[in-house]
């Protein structure tokens, strides 16, 4: 007998009313705030993702279904949609156009993980980008529409995790920092962890293995060691969310699990609950990364939320 293949399910037709309903929300409040859709292929070259998701990352060295098309081009299933909007945000010269430019989508989501409670290996996501405006104002309307979002949808209890990681300036400072206090207690870590403190030191904080926690509660934050313009730029995010009465705890340890976020991350989760697996949604912004994709420099900032 053939199956779905593992983490992969079936929607049938007894459940298409609630996916549809979500999507009717998510798009109603989209159109509320001058979002417009946009869809992106399912595939794309392989080296869009390697290049900006990074390299050491896990998703791109153990999470990506990548093969070569019947021409042996690398090819690879979006584990992720914020790479390929700012692929099409170059590609069809939409810095031309009013920035920012503000976009919506629902895509299939990608990605080999170790199946488990809430994992999946095709999903679907609701996600916004608003692209070309590094004014703290647009953080606030981005996390905003998160969470209206999820209000619109009676979710209750949900907590908003914040933090910033800085930007090219003074995140290598802060890493430099977060490696030696790493380095001190390089026995008790986990095998995972010895090989982050080397290649993707930000990550080591949101291991979740008991021994490496605590060695992350007292590891240097990085809002501590931001330069003045981050700092400024945290302060106004934090500023524009109590005016718009949006709860929130600062979370240092909150670093989301892709290179190219800069400045402002941020996470959803039910409240009383920590860690990656319970976040509900979550995002940041990405000012440097349609620059490092051939793009003029063009600050970001987006979210997403699995379905
Ligand atoms: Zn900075
Ligand atoms: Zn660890």
């Amino acid at each position: 007998m053939y199956r779905a293949p593992r983490g992969t399910s079936d929607i049938l037709p007894g459940e298409q009313g609630y996916f549809r309903y979500i999507e009717e929300r998510a798009a109603s409040l989209c159109q509320l705030y001058g979002y417009e859709r946009i869809d992106t292929p399912v595939f794309e070259d392989a080296r869009l993702f390697v290049r900006t998701i990074g390299p050491g990352t896990d998703i791109v060295e153990k999470e990506t279904y990548t093969f070569d098309d019947r021409s042996g081009q690398a090819m690879t299933l979006r584990p992720e949609g914020t790479a390929p909007i700012c692929r099409a945000y170059i590609e069809h010269g939409m810095h031309n156009l009013p920035q920012p430019v503000r976009l919506y989508y629902f895509a299939s989501i990608f990605r080999y993980e170790r199946p488990q409670k809430g994992r999946y290996r095709q999903h679907q996501q609701f996600g916004v980008e608003a692209i070309g405006d590094g004014d703290p104002a647009l953080d606030a309307e981005v996390i905003d529409v998160a969470w209206q979002f999820f209000d619109s949808l009676g979710l209750r209890n949900l907590s908003l995790q914040l933090n910033s990681i800085g930007c090219k300036l003074c995140r290598p400072v802060y890493l430099e920092e977060l490696k030696g206090h790493y380095s001190a207690h390089v026995d008790r870590l986990c095998p995972d962890c010895k090989a982050r403190l080397r290649k993707n030191p930000l990550r080591l904080m949101d291991c979740k293995k008991p021994s490496c926690q605590d060695i992350a509660q007292s590891a240097p934050r990085s809002i501590e060691h931001l330069c003045s313009q981050c700092k400024e730029h945290f302060e106004s995010v934090v500023k524009y969310l109590l005016i718009l009465g949006i709860p929130f705890e600062k979370n240092h340890r909150l670093v989301r699990g892709l290179d190219y976020y800069t400045k402002t991350v941020f996470e959803i989760q039910p409240q009383g609950e920590e860690g990656a697996q319970s976040a509900v949604g979550g995002g940041g912004r990405y000012d440097d990364l349609i620059e490092e994709l051939g793009g003029k420099p063009t600050p970001a900032i987006g979210f997403a939320v699995g379905v």
